[in-house]
């Protein structure tokens, strides 16, 4: 997976050093010698990561990082600060500005490339939910990204993976109260523990005694249901080969031990942000998306949604020469419910028609209310026969039983049903739905409560 990335440093020959190693594994490099620039850069082009040198005059990395961090055009762009001293307090204070990672110099290869390629792949996830959600409706969306700096933090559901009991207590002294933390010193039993609960956070110490702290974290990787459980691992001094094999395997990040609180509380929270962070899309992505295709009275697919559908499948069924049948149904003198009834009744008179459609087509039927009354249903691979087989079950099932909407009084409700079938390379959505209306109208005129074919 190649990426852009912009290389920030005030010194020419840093930005050399690492641009010469990004290269080198085909990644796009941008460079900028200042913040303000590098600020420009984000803000007129696409970039994928950002290294980010900590001491420059006039403006310094923290300040930066800040900077865009609070814009919304630039918040979701991976930063790793990069600090000449290995000083905690400083790293502590780069997580706080909104970094996502720091290295130290001179920048270590393999910690380099480590780090680069989890934040990519972490980016490129987001990216994709962020155009899924452009295509869903943006303002829902805009609005939860922006909603990342308002996290809260606090309340994380922790578990510690860690056979050394006194060790793992340390570390729960250190998170709570601010968290709630649960000790595993069994991690045979790992994977039963996460998929019980709802961790935000898995902690694995990298020693574990007659245990691989790699096959843990592997085996919440698989899993569906923690697939997306954020792992740091408490990695041992000198065992950086296993450290780079976590985070290829898709551990979030590590701290090195001894471990030092601060930084363990600063890179526990940024864990927790963007796990809050990933599923508050998420769901706005499915929410946005069910709201922009589905018509609210029903829980059917709009009409929308069915045109788009439908040149979809037309297409697929010419070019594959695949059968595609579908049909209109329409309400007999529905109009009559309402009068008699009133619109509620009527209303919940087409809630529980779409019940009764739903349950009498097939699971690769597309039903869609195609407006008041009327409804239709895109059926793929299906011949006359079988489609004939499925109008005819659905005029039945609506005319069987009067629909009790109304206490007390039953109504009698009937359907009209229009079908026809692609038949030639000539067809187009508009052909299709117009030979379906003819049809539709000669039940009507024969009477209603039929189902009607119209061959081309
Ligand atoms: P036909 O058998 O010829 O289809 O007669 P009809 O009365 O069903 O047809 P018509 O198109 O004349 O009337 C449809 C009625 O459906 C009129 C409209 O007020 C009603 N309708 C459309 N949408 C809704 C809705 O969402 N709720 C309710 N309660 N009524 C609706
Ligand atoms: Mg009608
Ligand atoms: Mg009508």
């Amino acid at each position: 997976m190649t990426a852009r990335v912009l290389i920030v440093d005030d010194i020419p020959t840093n930005v050399r050093l690492l641009e010469v190693r990004l290269m080198a594994e085909y990644y796009e490099v941008e460079t900028a010698l200042s913040g303000p620039q590098a600020l420009s850069i984000c803000d007129s082009s696409e970039i994928d990561i950002i290294l980010l040198d900590v001491m420059m005059p006039d403006m310094d990395g923290f300040e930066v990082c800040r900077r865009l961090k609070a814009n919304p055009r630039t918040q979701h762009i991976p930063v790793v600060m990069i600090t000449a001293l290995d000083q905690p307090s400083d790293r502590v204070k780069g997580l706080e500005a909104g970094a996502d990672d720091f290295l130290t110099k001179p920048v270590d290869d393999l910690q380099l490339m480590a780090r680069v390629k989890s934040l990519v792949r972490l980016k490129s996830l987001t990216d994709e939910l962020r155009a899924r959600a452009v295509t869903g409706q943006q303002i829902a969306i805009e609005d939860s990204i922006r909603a990342m700096d308002k996290i809260n933090t606090a309340g994380g559901s922790i578990l510690i993976i860690d056979t050394d009991q006194r060790h793992a207590e340390r570390i729960q002294g250190y998170l709570t109260p601010e968290h709630d933390v649960d000790i595993l010193t069994h991690p045979a039993d790992a994977v039963l523990q996460v998929t019980g609960m709802q961790y935000e956070l898995a902690l694995v110490a990298m020693s574990l005694a007659d245990f691989d702290p790699l096959r843990v974290c592997s085996q919440i990787r698989t899993l569906e249901h923690t697939r997306n459980l954020p792992i740091i691992l408490m990695a041992d001094e000198g065992d950086r080969p296993r450290v780079v094999r976590a985070l290829d395997l898709g551990v979030n990040d590590y701290i090195s031990r001894p471990i030092e609180r601060n930084e363990l509380s600063a890179r526990v929270r940024t864990q927790i942000r963007r796990h809050r962070y990933a599923l508050e899309l998420r769901q706005s992505v499915n929410n946005t998306m069910a709201m922009a295709v589905t018509d609210d009275m029903t829980g059917l697919y709009n009409r929308r949604y069915f045109d788009r559908h439908l040149s979809v499948m037309l297409s697929k069924a010419q070019s594959q020469g695949r059968d595609m049948a579908l049909m209109i149904l329409d309400i007999d003198h529905f109009k009559a419910v309402n009068d008699t009834y009133g619109h509620d009744a009527g209303d919940l008179v087409l809630k529980e028609f779409a019940t009764r459609l739903k349950r009498n087509i097939r699971g690769i039927d597309l039903a869609c209310r195609f407006g008041g009354e009327e409804f239709v249903v895109l059926m793929p691979d299906t011949d006359m026969v079988q489609a004939e087989l499925v109008a005819e079950r659905v005029r039945q099932a609506v005319a069987e039983r009067s629909f009790e909407v109304d206490a007390g009084r039953p109504i009698s409700v009937t359907v009209s049903v229009g079908v026809t079938l692609h038949e030639s390379e000539a067809d187009t959505p508009e052909t299709l739905v117009k030979r379906a209306d003819v049809a539709l109208y000669r039940a009507k005129r024969e009477g209603r409560n039929r189902v009607v074919f119209d061959a081309a």
